[in-house]
């Protein structure tokens, strides 16, 4: 008897094996096997995207591959890590064979320009989804941990923010944007939630330089809040100095507030330098084109015993500003649903 090769076979042969150069053993054994580098360690990491959730089910599939992986070479960029393999555990409604060819030509895109290659993962059948995982390396003194920042560092945010969560809130029409904002800035906005560019050069770039570092996932705030507390600091930022995407200057201050601070999926890095790697992380800056900016200060936390990580947001005359509404806006999946009893 042949051995018939099931849907689900056909699948991963079609649209998810391809050469690869690294691994020892890729897809189809029940294992990968993937030597590291001596004296590295391995940075790993996974993040799900769920439809109607993280995106819009009708969804444009090659972005849909582009950002799923983004979204998890992001997390290597945070910790500095070195791109190398990852797996894709994805669910899918039915075999829609346009949809994964798309979905398949945009991740891969974007896993050649990172050279991290795809050695396994699960194909089940369910509601749209999918779980990636990925592998890095990094050399264990210069990995940018949260828990690493020292009072005292610089506060630095690459790029600019608030122009995907400004995008979002267009699709879902709770944004007016000026209608003097031309196509082209609206399409540009719009790649900003669709197709996020993950700062993994940079992150390469900053380890062994930056104290810590996280991307921004779920808003400036919530994100540099999650630094603060895992290294039991404050953090003091000035508003003023914090660069936004350009098409918030068409929405209400409010709004804009909201975006920059408390607006998720912009996939910057935001990290902590002492101020001695001010020159390098401006050549850095230069080298890359791409805007590193400082923003504020990491502080130390007063001895009594009740003081506690926080983050204070500081106006051009140096009056602490009300973020006590912003910061329950970062985005947690479970903070609308969670029961209490
Ligand atoms: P097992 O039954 O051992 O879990 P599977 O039948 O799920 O194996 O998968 C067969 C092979 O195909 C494995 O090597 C697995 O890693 C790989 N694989 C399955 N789904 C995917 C996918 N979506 N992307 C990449 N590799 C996959
Ligand atoms: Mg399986």
């Amino acid at each position: 008897m042949r051995i018939p090769r099931t849907p689900e076979f056909n699948v991963i042969a079609k649209y998810f094996t391809r050469p690869v150069k690294r691994a020892h053993l890729s897809i189809g054994d029940d294992c990968a096997l993937i030597d590291v580098t001596p004296g590295k360690q391995l940075a790993i990491s996974t993040d799900t995207l769920v439809s109607n959730v993280h995106f819009f089910a009708d969804a444009a599939p090659e972005m849909l591959g582009h950002k799923a992986l983004a979204v998890n070479l992001s997390d290597l960029a945070a910790m500095g890590a070195t791109p190398r393999y990852f797996t894709l555990a994805i669910t899918l409604p039915a075999i829609n064979e346009t949809w994964l060819g798309a979905f398949a030509a945009g991740m891969f895109r974007l896993a050649d320009q990172f050279e991290i290659e795809l050695i396994g993962g699960d194909t089940t059948n369910g509601p749209l989804s999918m779980t990636l995982t990925v592998i890095g390396q990094v050399a264990p003194a210069r990995a940018l941990r949260r828990d690493n920042a020292k009072a005292g560092d610089d506060i630095w945010v690459s790029g600019s923010l608030g122009g995907a969560a400004l995008a979002l809130k267009h699709l879902q029409g709770k944004a007016r944007l000026k209608p003097s904002l031309q196509p082209r800035a609206l399409a540009e906005l719009l790649m900003h939630l669709h197709m996020p560019q993950p700062r993994v050069a940079l992150g390469m770039r900053l380890a062994g330089v930056a104290n810590a570092a996280i991307d921004i996932s779920d808003g400036l705030i919530a994100d540099l809040g999650h630094i603060a507390t895992r290294s039991n600091l404050g953090a003091r930022i000035n508003y003023d100095s914090i660069l936004y995407h350009p098409a918030l200057l068409s929405v209400k201050a409010a709004e804009r507030n909201a975006c920059m601070l408390a607006g998720g999926d912009d996939y910057e890095l935001c990290f902590t330098a002492p101020l001695s790697a001010h020159e390098k992380i401006r050549s850095i800056s230069s080298d890359m084109g791409l805007a590193l900016t400082n923003i504020g200060i990491m502080t130390a936390l007063d001895s009594t015993a009740s003081a506690s990580p926080s983050i204070a947001l500081m106006d051009a005359n140096g009056v602490e500003m009300d973020i006590a509404n912003l910061s329950s806006l970062g985005f947690d999946h479970f903070a609308a649903r969670t029961v209490t009893t």
